[in-house]
């Protein structure tokens, strides 16, 4: 029997958990987590995915602040809005959207960002700190996946877990989370990549497989085996003559040849994609209380 890993579902509670979190700091008196996000320019996927993490916001009772900075803006002014947010008390944890403009250099920008309110998790201190296990802000799509592994107690000790794509955001954090002595974690880790030869040998060995290379329906039911569990992290807008918009959202699996093969799966949408925007959401609750730097 398959089980579908329903992310929208789990988002939900996380976010009714923030929820009922917030009313006891209303009453206490305790000071209300607030997101910063900073949008250079008028990309339509990065204006959809911020406007849905500032409604998250909004829905749980946090205080949000969007910062919509022009295409034009120049490398030194963005690092002067970045400055500004790191001394602003008020500010408890921000985002810079991805991508920048070309002309802006996204390392300087995100190394200027305080590891302390880096509740993307994507500062060098912050993914050093992940890499050796020491409490940190995880990027929020891994640390998606890791509480929806959590939260259906998939067991993850001893089995042989594939990641496709070595990206910073997704594939390189996941199979380092994957490895380290943590549950979810303790698992043997396969890190793939475009340049990995014979790829269907390594799908096929996978107890648990996580795709992530923004390919619509590349891994079909052939390069898995009976009882995968199956984390399909690919979104990609594909044509669709069924959908009045013209278009629908496909994952990295070819869900329908799959998902019989599989003990459970990710669904796209509603798998890993709600999952990323709880996390943010964890991470500014932990980045206002100041759990991880004290
Ligand atoms: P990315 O930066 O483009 O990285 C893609 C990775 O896939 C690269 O490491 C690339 O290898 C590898 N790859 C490409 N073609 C391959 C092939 N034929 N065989 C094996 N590996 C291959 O992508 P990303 O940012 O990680 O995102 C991946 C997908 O996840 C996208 O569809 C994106 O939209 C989606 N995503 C979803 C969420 C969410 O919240 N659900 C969040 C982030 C991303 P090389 O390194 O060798 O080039």
């Amino acid at each position: 029997m398959t089980e579908i890993l329903d992310g929208k579902l789990i988002s939900q509670q996380i976010q009714e958990e923030l929820f009922l979190e917030i009313d006891r700091i209303k009453e206490q008196g305790g000071k209300i987590p607030h997101l910063a996000a900073i949008l250079v320019g008028n990309d339509g996927a990065s204006e959809t995915y911020v406007a849905a993490k500032v409604k998250a916001c909004e829905k749980v009772g946090f205080k949000s602040t969007l910062l919509r900075l022009p295409e034009t803006t120049t490398e030194q002014e963005l690092l002067a809005k970045v400055n500004k947010l790191n001394t602003n008390p008020e500010i408890d944890g921000y985002i810079v959207q991805l991508p920048l403009p070309k002309h802006i250099n996204e390392n300087k920008i995100i190394e200027a960002i305080a590891p302390q309110k880096d509740v993307d998790g994507f500062h060098p201190q912050n993914v050093g700190r992940m890499a050796l296990n020491l409490p940190t802000y995880l990027p929020a799509t891994p640390y998606g996946i890791i509480q929806l592994l959590e939260r259906y107690a998939i067991d993850t000790t001893g089995k042989h877990c594939v990641v496709i794509g070595r990206s910073h955001i997704v594939g390189s954090p996941m199979s380092i989370l994957m490895a380290r002595n943590a549950f979810p974690g303790n698992c043997t880790v396969t890190l793939c990549h475009s340049r990995t030869a014979n790829l269907k040998e390594f799908t096929q060995k996978a107890d648990i497989l996580i795709v992530a290379l923004g390919k619509p329906e590349f891994i079909t039911a052939d390069m898995v085996k009976e009882g995968v569990v199956i984390i399909d992290v690919g979104i990609t807008r594909i044509p669709s003559a069924t959908t009045k918009s013209g278009f629908k959202l496909a994952g990295d699996v070819h869900y329908d040849s799959v998902a019989p093969k599989a003990s459970f799966i990710t669904p796209v949408p509603g798998g890993v994609g709600p999952m990323t925007i709880a996390s943010l959401l964890v991470n500014t609750l932990k980045a206002s209380r100041k759990e991880i730097y004290k």
